[in-house]
């Protein structure tokens, strides 16, 4: 069996232990480098997988390869930067990670009822693709997706219930864009409980129940979120009685959901209750630690943008009040980012948290944070950049044109340049005494790449953050 092979069987292998995300974050660019005599070189395109891999993944690694070959007794790791631009390796993981799952959203074109009834636009952000799936929720996603598939068939009213900031409003929403993607002329109709509510109250004042009734008793598909704050309001409740009847009887789907079951719900009328639980009741509660990562993961490749995985899993480990904490969190890490270009960090990232849990709010505007600056030197910054890249000074400052060198150097170069502002032949003199026109090369070279490559831009981030720049 050849590396590759060997590399592939392996990772199939760790794929029924190590999570999706793990697998993608910690696994890409990594290759066997080297099978001899019981020992394996598991290669790894930088130095930070390095603790993560010995400390993680290193016993679920040898397993697994003792499952595809039986002579192994130990694993070794080697970082080799080149890996990271290494096309095979990408491969390695595309035989078995589908990566096709949406992360990007996709353009679900927007449909219009032509009645002439306004209804609330379901937002296309949610989506069942889009939607974590764990042990927590899982029966309510399959349950929401039978019901996209076969809308009044199966589940109908289908009602999710569970805590706030858990799932409910994307599923119901996700299962209102699934319908209409699938049949554009299935009249589906979203409200929240507090909007059915006025309108009950407008029909009431203008004596017009009418409208109200034909908007809402026409519809093939009726999403009620938050059923729990009609509590109270008998009207309400008694119009909501006979539109569910109405539906019910005509074969239509209903979906609600609710902060409770709908036997804990309060001060609603028992028929009421009775409806409402007469179809599926299915729960969402709030998902593991695997899981938070995974829904980070995947929110920030919606947003397009890279944070370190142990940041990540600092926010994952941190946040576990809902799932819209968690992408409070996000939110304002990504902000801050890009309003005042703090690299997120494993501390940057516990003030942070610390900070939200004390004011008890997450949607505060951006935290001025104030940037200490220090005193960074070229010689000190080169001290950074061998520490990130594992590579000794003297290779930087050398003359070997291997990659594992060429990049540490130009980055150096690129940050001597643009952060520390220091003249180009100056630059040139002190990383090797080379000529004005290489540390243009260098600098344009590593800028260009800044545009698409995302490793890279990492690399560089953390090294600003490292050095104090
Ligand atoms: P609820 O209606 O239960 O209060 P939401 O549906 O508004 O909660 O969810 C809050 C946020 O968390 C939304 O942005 C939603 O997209 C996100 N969210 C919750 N659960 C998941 C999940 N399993 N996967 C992806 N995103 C999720
Ligand atoms: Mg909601």
């Amino acid at each position: 069996m050849n590396l590759k092979d060997l590399w592939i069987k392996s990772l199939q292998e760790l794929s029924k232990d190590v999570k999706r995300v793990n697998l993608i974050t910690w696994f890409r660019n990594t290759a066997v480098l080297e099978a001899k005599e019981g020992k394996v070189v598991i290669g790894l395109p930088l130095p930070t997988f390095l603790s993560w891999h010995e400390s993680k993944f290193k016993d679920q690694t040898l397993k697994a390869l003792q499952a595809v070959d039986s002579s192994v007794k130990e694993v070794e790791y080697k970082v080799e930067l080149a890996l990271a631009e290494d096309e095979r390796t990408i491969d390695v993981l595309k035989h078995f990670v589908d990566e096709s799952t949406p992360r990007k959203l996709p353009n679900r074109p927007e449909v219009k009822f032509k009645d002439g009834t306004v209804a609330k636009q379901v937002h296309s952000r949610y989506t069942l693709e889009n939607y974590i799936v764990s042990d927590e929720n899982k029966l309510a996603h399959a349950a929401c997706s039978t019901v996209a598939k076969y809308p009044g068939q199966n589940y109908s009213p289908l009602f999710i219930y569970g805590g706030v900031g858990l799932g409910k409003t994307h599923l119901l929403q996700a299962v209102g864009n699934e319908i209409k993607k699938n049949d554009p002329t299935k009249k589906v109709v979203y409200t929240t409980t507090e909007n059915f509510t006025n309108e009950v109250i407008q029909g009431i004042k203008t004596k017009n129940m009418e409208s109200f009734r034909r908007k809402y008793r026409t519809a093939d598909v009726l999403i009620i979120d938050d059923v729990q704050f009609i509590a109270n309001k008998d009207r309400t409740q008694e119009e909501l009685f006979h539109t569910f009847n109405a539906l019910h009887e005509a074969g239509k789907q209903i979906i609600l959901s609710a902060d409770k079951a709908p036997h804990e719900l309060k001060l609603l009328s028992e028929r009421l209750i009775s409806r409402f639980g007469s179809g599926m009741a299915v729960d969402v509660k709030m998902p593991d630690i695997e899981t938070r990562l995974a829904i980070l993961q995947s929110k920030t490749q919606e947003a397009q943008v890279i944070i370190e995985p142990n940041v990540l899993e600092t926010i994952a480990t941190k946040v576990n009040s809902s799932v819209r904490a968690l992408e409070g969190v996000l939110t304002r890490v990504i902000a801050e980012y890009e309003l005042a270009h703090i690299t997120p960090t494993v501390d940057s990232v516990e003030k942070l948290i610390g900070g939200t849990q004390q004011k008890g709010q997450l949607q505060k505007e951006v935290q001025e944070v104030p940037v200490v600056r220090c005193h960074v030197t070229l010689e000190s910054l080169l001290d950074h950049v061998s520490g990130h890249y594992g590579v000794a000074k003297e290779a930087i400052l050398g003359a070997s044109r291997q990659r594992e060198f060429m990049v540490p150097r130009q980055v150096t170069m690129y940050l001597a340049k643009y952060s520390l502002n220091i003249p180009l032949s100056k630059i040139g003199m002190a990383l090797g005494n080379r000529n004005h026109a290489t540390v243009i090369h260098a600098t344009t070279r590593i800028a260009e790449r800044l545009q698409f490559d995302r490793q890279l831009l990492r690399d560089i981030n953390a090294i600003k953050k490292e050095a104090g720049l």
